[in-house]
């Protein structure tokens, strides 16, 4: 690390209930700052992003000190294995097992996916539920990829990747009829604003209550933006400085706002995919949102009955560092 850390203890005693999240690239390549910030500063709530192939490198005594672990999984073993490496699934298994069986870690577990062309949407995360991961989170390999273009993309989401959604949220349904809310997060984080406590503004907290803080010291409103001029708002010693993110025209105006939040910071400042991109991944956003507005209704019953407690049902994504809108 290029900062002192006395700057960001002190950066952190600035905010009331600071939630920390290491992520990286791989986190655990650095096992030792890690530990030296965990045992320096006071947080609310640590969390990591991790692969899961260098879990054995942190002690168990600092596992059991996050209230919430990140392990990227894409689905069942084919498909993450493809994504990510021969081998890859079941050693992230192994490193769920062991934080669960062995560690003792009380923590949540959430498979972080990346959704992709050979993902089946219903298979994987249902899959992933079944290992026992808590929750299960996911992005769409969009806009930074070079699977597919957006034709492409926008042609696997009408034909596969929706009614899989559709698919999924009527075992959603049916699970909560039953008391039972699954730890589908983007289905949390929607019926959440649809029901309880709508989103002003990227449900992350990019840039406004959501910050990372880069190995160089800098402050940045986006952990990926990490050269992105833009993206810079002060530094450790200084804390935030500047800070006047808007949304792209079209969010603003957007019937879902309240809902999607604008989706994602960084797309609004680097089209990577162009208008055509942004269209794309925004049409999938929209039919996502409408295909959860269908069980809205149910979803309000249970609620009224009791059957589903509202707290439950009350998201809150910047405690686990997951952007709700795939
Ligand atoms: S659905 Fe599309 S236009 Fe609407 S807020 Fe989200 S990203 Fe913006």
């Amino acid at each position: 690390m290029q900062y002192d850390l006395e700057d960001l203890r002190a950066l952190l005693r600035r905010d009331p209930e600071p939630v920390v999240f290491f992520y990286g690239g791989e986190p655990l390549l650095n096992p030792a700052y890690i530990m030296k910030v965990m045992d320096s500063v006071k947080a609310k709530r640590f969390g990591i992003q991790t692969n899961g192939l260098l879990a054995k490198r942190l002690p168990p005594e600092y596992w059991r000190r996050f209230d919430v672990v990140l392990l990227s999984i894409d689905g069942v073993e084919e498909v993450t294995d493809r994504y990510r490496g021969r081998g890859v699934y079941r050693a992230v298994l192994r490193t769920l097992r062991w934080l669960k069986e062995e560690v003792g870690c009380r923590c949540e577990v959430v498979a972080r996916m990346a959704v992709g062309r050979a993902s089946d949407i219903y298979r994987d995360v249902s899959h992933l539920l079944s290992l026992g991961f808590d929750k299960v989170h996911w992005q769409l390999n969009a806009v930074w990829t070079d699977e597919w273009d957006p034709r492409e993309f926008l042609e696997w989401g009408r034909s596969r990747y929706l009614p899989g959604i559709a698919r999924l949220r009527d075992w959603f349904l049916a699970e909560a009829a039953r008391g039972r809310l699954l730890g589908i997060v983007p289905f949390l984080g929607i019926y959440r604003a649809m029901l309880l406590r709508p989103y002003d503004w990227i449900p992350c907290g990019a840039g406004r209550r959501a910050f990372a803080v880069n190995t160089d010291g800098r402050i940045l409103a986006c952990p990926i933006a990490v050269s992105e001029r833009w993206a810079t708002v002060g530094d450790v010693k200084r804390g935030v400085v500047k800070a006047d993110f808007k949304l792209d025209d079209r969010c603003s105006r957007c019937e879902y706002r309240h809902i999607c939040g604008g989706r994602c910071l960084y797309t609004h400042y680097e089209k990577y995919w162009g208008e055509e991109g942004f269209d794309a991944v925004c049409e999938i956003t929209k039919a996502t949102i409408r295909i959860l507005e269908e069980g809205k209704g149910v979803l309000e019953d249970l609620l009224a009955r009791g059957v589903v407690r509202q707290e439950d049902l009350d998201y809150e994504p910047i405690l686990d560092s997951t952007e709700v809108i795939p």
